[in-house]
């Protein structure tokens, strides 16, 4: 493994005056009061947090860290663990064996303990735990006699060996649960809980077997054995394929490894007053303020978080313990207050007793993450600048997730197709193909079908299936099961505990009373309310601009921010929509989109034929030339009077026609087999004719390299009358819809741009035209001409081109393509992808702004424009002017503004302000 800038060497400590003997210059091991203030990346998440709680002088049972340094050692030496790490690790069993007054393989007083996970950035449900270690028979039989409870001793050595078995001696999770149902099925009872001390020893007996027979050796009964085993499989798990594709799917990096916990075991399961529970400190779906989680009596945390029983709401504790829940509450509120944010808690109760076993910040919906940050600027916890820096971006994307259309779903209902309500775990709606098995959802949604993965519940092996799905649903678990939690962090609708479904996975079927559904027939889940549908329910996307808390945040965002965000929209519709997205103008109307109406792409294709004859000089064609672009300029006109009014008051830029001609005329292959056709079959002859004289036209107008041939102000001076059109379309609406007293700012832009020489005809034949206009009833609104920055030599010549230009867009589709020579039609099916799986690159520069190559490019243009004509306005207009990374570049070089589409306007706004507030940081 290669350890790379991820890890911070010099933050390594080295601290030697530490209870445990050294034996090496490096210290790998610290008990939790040592390791508070180290870093993350040393101690992972869990470990640092309990450390920060053993601080606080919360109730956490003792226990030590071994650093994720110590695991980017073990995979740097072929995994073999690192010199002196296990000597220290003795040293702090030592003296957590002190801490607890208990020894390890002592039946008289044993502890046991638990072995962790726990990476620099959480990946839940990814890795392994060992719990129970230090079981063996003596130990048990001890257990036995000191709490007088031989069910308890033996039901925690089964969890033991099944524990172990699986993760350390890498047995099949299922052989132990079918051993379970088996000996169920014999005793005739339902739950673990009505097996008795007799059948917990009858286990341990069934599970040494399933072990021995399957690896040919038995699980070792020498505690120490036990826990160098677990170390080195807890350091393995890091590189599980799981693991491993949860990290791709995340973008984490794959050098920083797993730190691992050593804690004394407390128990969940010692009675009616033990139990244990998982809680958020707010609603983490909806941001509400209340405890929000999970309470299971007489269990171990594993009982919860794997989903196989559906727990009690947190607040029952109330009833049923009411000083332990006045403890918790107290215990969450101090968490809450001291990390200033949401805390995700694990904690159990042993007999009476509250002990807390993790915190960490809680991964939360979109809706309260935003919801959240504005309640704790009201509380006084956060300021507004924290507020607006909490918010992941592109997570304000997912407040734009599907719901159901309304009435689809209220007839759904009336039709009876509601199967079930579970509990709606991540929100969002969902419809797709119903799909059992996650191998089959990946393969499926690879043939772009949407699928729905069903399954009694779900664990880290099905995380490939639940990524490739729309949306998931289990019949167990509850708000913090595998399932939930997962869906949570990446976005997806899930709906758990839907129990009156079953899932018969040997059959591939799910049944729900007399329903039985196959895979593969459409089902839709609501994964806010926890309904589950049959069939197909058409989802819509909600109208954000209603979101008050996020129009809170926005608000403030507003504010603090330089860059004014504009929106690409090249109809009145669109732009209404951006205007209420918070654009505050149109950085880009695109008005080749408006010729791809229907009804227009006849009269388009109609004027480029007879541009192009009439160059022979035929007096026909010329006039039928001119027809074709008096017909259009109406539509234009039409077009840009809607879009004016639109943006009352607000800068709108107008792209003259920028595509090669030929994309909008009939391809010549269909062309030629429809002359072939024709003539094959003697069918009319003016038909025939016609066509064949179509596709000799289209045949002359072919070019090699379009992209790089007749196209953007190439066309405006070859075929000047074109740019004219648009032009006195552009100025007609302006000056029409100002005398209706709506401001108009329009900025005509001209693309592709290299030269200087080819922006000065356009500029002074442009002129001419509006000087034309210039008589009629209203004065011409202010306007200007200016410059896409979309070729390199446009960004090398940008202080020659504001010489004449009046404003600049950086175009950076078109720029990244031409500055890479990628194309952008082919490059990604082609090698773009492996190129960054293979890591020759490492983001798409097509998405993020490529800073080195592109991202220069802009830097000199914008000082060469501004040196040259100092206030002139430059923006970005490419689809990096709605990504986050890239607007945060577009700040340090001083844009003024960057254009995105209408549903990126909310998180450009955000974007923009985090970069103000990073760079003032
Ligand atoms: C661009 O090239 O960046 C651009 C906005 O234009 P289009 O995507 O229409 O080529
Ligand atoms: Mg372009």
């Amino acid at each position: 493994m290669n350890v790379i800038a991820t890890t911070d060497r010099d933050l390594r400590p080295r601290i030697l005056d530490a209870p445990f003997p050294i034996a090496s210059a490096e210290q790998y091991v610290f008990s939790f009061q040592q390791a508070h203030g180290l870093s993350r990346d040393l101690l992972g998440g869990k470990g640092a947090e309990l450390a920060e709680m053993t601080s606080l002088r919360l109730p956490v049972p003792a226990g030590f860290t071994i650093t994720a340094e110590a695991c980017r050692q073990y995979f740097d030496s072929g995994e073999s663990l690192p010199d002196g790490l296990w000597e220290q690790v003795l040293a702090a069993l030592t003296d957590l064996e002190s801490q607890m007054d208990r020894r390890l393989d002592d039946p008289a007083n044993p502890l046991l303990v638990s072995v962790r996970s726990g990476a620099a950035i959480s990946m839940p449900g990814m890795m392994d735990t060992v719990l129970n270690l230090g079981m063996n028979e003596h130990v048990a039989a001890g257990i036995a006699v000191s709490t007088v409870d031989e069910a308890f001793a033996y039901d925690l050595y089964r969890r033991f060996i099944q524990m172990y078995g699986n993760v350390v001696l890498g047995v099949e999770g299922r052989r132990f649960g079918g051993a379970i149902d088996a000996l169920k099925a014999e005793r005739s009872v339902e739950n673990n809980a009505d097996l008795t001390a007799d059948d917990f020893r009858e286990l341990v007996g069934r599970f040494n077997e399933i072990v021995l027979d399957i690896t040919g050796r038995p699980v070792p009964e020498e505690p120490h054995i036990q826990l160098r085993q677990a170390i080195n499989a807890v350091f393995e798990s890091w590189n599980t394929a799981r693991a491993i594709a949860y990290r791709n799917y995340r973008g984490i990096s794959h050098n920083l490894g797993t730190a691992v916990n050593v804690q004394a075991m407390v128990y969940g399961n010692r009675g009616v007053d033990s139990g244990t529970g998982v809680l958020f400190t707010r609603d983490p779906a909806t941001g509400e303020k209340r405890l929000y989680g999970e309470y299971l009596s007489q269990a171990q945390g594993e009982d919860v978080v794997n989903g196989e029983v559906t727990p009690c709401d947190v607040d029952q504790l109330a009833d049923d313990m009411p000083a332990v829940y006045e403890q918790l509450t107290s215990v969450v509120n101090t968490l809450e207050n001291h990390y200033r944010d949401v805390q995700d808690v694990e904690f159990t109760v042993e007999q009476g007793t509250l002990y807390m076993l993790q915190t960490r910040t809680a991964q939360r919906s979109a809706r309260a993450s935003v919801r959240i940050a504005v309640d704790m600027v009201e509380e006084g916890l956060i300021s507004k600048q924290e507020a607006v820096l909490r918010i992941d971006p592109e997570q304000v994307n997912q407040l734009l997730l599907p719901q159901f259309d309304d009435r689809a779903k209220v007839a759904a209902k009336s039709e009876g197709r509601v199967m079930t309500v579970g509990l709606g775990a991540s929100p969002g709606a969902a419809t797709g193909r119903l799909v059992l098995d996650p191998n089959q959802a990946v393969e499926l949604a690879g043939d772009g079908v949407a699928v729905i993965l069903a399954r009694p519940e779900t664990n880290a092996e099905d995380v490939h299936g639940m990524l490739a799905s729309v949306g998931v649903l289990t019949t167990r678990g509850g708000a913090t099961s595998h399932a939930a939690v997962v869906a949570r962090g990446v976005g997806k609708p899930c709906v758990t505990a839907a129990s009156d479904i079953e899932v018969d996975l040997k059959n591939n079927i799910v049944r729900c009373g007399d329903i039985t559904v196959s895979d593969g027939a459409y089902v839709s889940i609501d994964g806010g309310t926890g309904e589950v549908f049959l069939g197909e329910i058409p989802t819509e996307s909600p109208d954000v601009s209603n979101d008050q808390h996020l129009n809170t945040v926005l608000g403030w965002a507003d504010k603090m921010r330089d860059l004014r965000v504009w929106a690409n929209a090249d109809s009145a519709e669109d732009a209404l929509l951006a205007r209420k997205l918070g654009a505050e103008g149109i950085g880009l109307c695109r008005t080749e989109h408006m010729f791809f109406k229907p009804e227009r792409l006849s009269v388009v294709r109609e004027m480029i034929i007879a541009a192009h004859e009439a160059q022979r000089g035929s007096a026909d064609q010329r006039q039928q030339f001119l027809n074709a672009l008096a017909n259009l300029e109406e539509m234009q006109t039409t077009d840009f009077e809607g879009l004016f009014r639109a943006m009352d008051g607000c800068p709108v830029v107008i792209r003259l026609l920028d595509p090669p001609l030929h994309e909008f005329l009939p391809r010549y292959e269909e062309l030629l087999q429809r002359s072939i056709t024709l003539r094959a079959s003697d069918g009319d002859v003016k038909d025939t004719e016609d066509s064949e004289h179509l596709m000799e036209t289209v045949a002359e107008m072919r070019e090699e390299n379009p992209m790089m041939g007749l196209r953007g102000c190439r066309v405006g001076l070859v075929y000047p009358e074109i740019y004219d059109m648009q032009v006195r379309a552009i100025m007609r609406a302006a000056q029409t819809v100002s005398g209706q007293g709506v401001e108009v700012i329009p900025e005509i832009m001209v693309p592709l741009v290299s030269d200087k020489g080819e922006m000065v005809r356009i500029q002074d034949r442009l002129r001419g035209v509006i000087a034309e206009i210039r008589g009629g009833t209203s004065p011409l609104p202010m306007h200007k001409i200016g410059a896409m920055i979309e070729t390199p030599r446009a960004a090398l010549t940008a202080d020659r081109l504001s010489e004449c230009a009046e404003f600049f867009s950086f175009v950076t589709n078109d720029l990244t393509q031409m500055t890479y020579a990628f194309s952008r039609d082919d490059a990604e099916a082609k090698f773009l992808i492996q190129y960054l799986e293979d890591g020759v690159l490492t983001q798409d520069p097509f998405t993020t702004i490529d800073r080195d190559g592109v991202g220069r490019l802009v830097e000199m243009a914008v000082a060469l424009a501004r040196g040259a004509r100092p206030g002139i306005e430059i923006g970005v207009c490419g689809e990096h002017g709605g990504d986050p990374s890239s607007i945060e570049f577009f700040h340090e070089v001083g844009l003024d503004y960057v254009s995105c589409s209408p549903f990126r306007v909310p998180i450009a706004r955000l974007a923009a302000a985090q970069a103000k507030l990073r760079a003032v940081a």
